[in-house]
């Protein structure tokens, strides 16, 4: 998805502030005598942005708009060290909203539901997030936050809540309780919007089923406004988001690169319009492609593919990025395998290669097998692995979580 003159405008706007405010950022471009781009190919010679930088920022250095113009912070969790701190001006509260309200459109949610949402408020984007969209969009909003189940599923069927938003686990927690006490005829839910950490198809599939609701996945980043800046369609085929407010282009974690449509690599997010905090080519370490071509709800926003996990988990194989979640997502298809499969990358005369092994058991024709995994693999990802089908018992099994990928060319 090449950066349009549009927002290459808005880009230049956004450096100009970050130039003017004196911020890490700005001064960056100045080191590199940057003030400014043309094209397209100026984009991408742009500094990236990280976490780190962000962090190195605090508290308050990322502050870009003048105090006055200043009305809230927003706070990313700090798992290591210093937390980052995002200021928002009033117009930034606002665009969110405004996203965020486009997102329960997107989803088909009007000014008649009722949603009720369990995300915390407070420092983090969560619950206000959530909130702002609802009030921008009219709907009535039960704002719960998270916990109290007793209380929640009480409010839930007073209310007549119609949409639910909460994290996956706490959605699937509500549903296994409504199913438990017996109580689904007093629950009217409709929808659920589901924030957007990594869940697989089998939970999906339970909260859908013990629900009887429709799901969406919402996709943001508290350095990037919160969540509201994605969510998927009816079609759930992929996040549509934003392009007005946000650029997305995705790289290759290594080299850097821009990938093309459709292929899988490292989502970097360009801030268009942001006043408190403008981010550059902001480096999420998320994993994704931009998924090629138009959705069939005719959406004109470009959409973004589940996120597939972090950078950090990457392999290259002859040329082809890879994600263990990929491989995984292929051996769940063949029910005549085990939950246990190993990945072996090793380097073996000048090139990568991968391993396969996948328990199953006698009544299979090994060879068959492999030979079937090895092709599927070949058309979806684009390599051949060597897959080797073992008895089932004999791959190592632990109580702590399984090592399921060995990279034994740094061994
Ligand atoms: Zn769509």
């Amino acid at each position: 998805m090449q950066i349009s003159e549009i927002q290459i405008n808005q880009v230049n706007n956004q450096i100009k502030a970050l130039i003017d405010a004196g911020s890490f950022y700005g001064k960056k471009l100045e080191e590199a005598g940057i003030s400014g781009i043309s094209t397209a190919d100026d984009f991408e010679k742009l500094p990236f942005s990280e976490k780190n930088d962000l962090r190195e920022a605090y508290p308050l250095g990322l502050m870009t708009a003048p105090e006055k113009d200043i009305v809230r912070i927003h706070s990313s969790s700090g798992t290591t060290g210093l937390p980052v701190i995002i200021p928002y001006t009033a117009k930034d509260v606002d665009d969110w909203a405004t996203m965020f309200a486009r997102c329960y459109e997107m989803a088909g949610i009007t000014n008649m539901d009722r949603i009720q949402i369990t995300p915390g408020y407070g420092l983090w984007t969560a619950g206000i997030g959530f909130q702002t969209g609802a009030e921008k969009l009219g709907a009535m909003v039960v704002p719960m936050g998270p916990g109290n189940t007793d209380k929640q599923l009480k409010m839930m069927a007073d209310m007549k809540s119609t949409v639910i938003c909460a994290t996956s686990s706490y959605a699937l927690l509500l549903a296994e309780e409504i199913e438990k006490r017996g109580i689904k005829d007093q629950v009217c839910l409709k929808k659920g919007v589901i924030g957007s950490e990594r869940w697989g198809e089998k939970m999906r599939n339970r909260i859908k089923n013990e629900l009887g609701i429709e799901l969406y996945d919402i996709y943001g980043l508290t350095e990037i406004y919160g969540p509201g800046i994605g969510i998927s369609c009816k079609y759930d085929t992929g996040i549509h988001y934003w392009d007005d407010y946000i650029y997305i282009e995705i790289i290759d974690p290594v080299t850097l690169k821009p990938v093309p449509d459709g292929q899988l690599g490292e989502v970097v997010i360009t801030t268009l319009v942001k006043e408190g905090a403008p981010l550059i080519r902001y480096r999420t370490h998320d994993i994704s492609r931009i998924i090629p071509g138009e959705c069939e709800c005719g959406s004109r926003f470009p959409r973004l593919d589940t996120i597939m996990g972090r950078s950090d988990d990457m392999m290259k194989i002859k040329g082809v990025n890879v994600f263990p979640s990929q491989i995984e997502e292929i051996l769940k298809e063949f029910e005549e395998v085990s939950s246990e499969y190993q990945i072996r990358i090793s380097h073996l005369d000048g090139r990568d290669t991968m391993r396969i092994y996948v328990e199953t058991n006698g009544s299979v024709d090994f060879l068959d097998l492999a030979k079937r995994i090895a092709e599927r693999v070949k058309s979806r990802i684009g390599f051949t692995p060597l897959v080797k089908v073992v008895e089932i018992g004999l791959l190592p099994r632990s109580e702590k979580k399984t090592k399921r990928v060995i990279d034994e060319r740094y061994e």
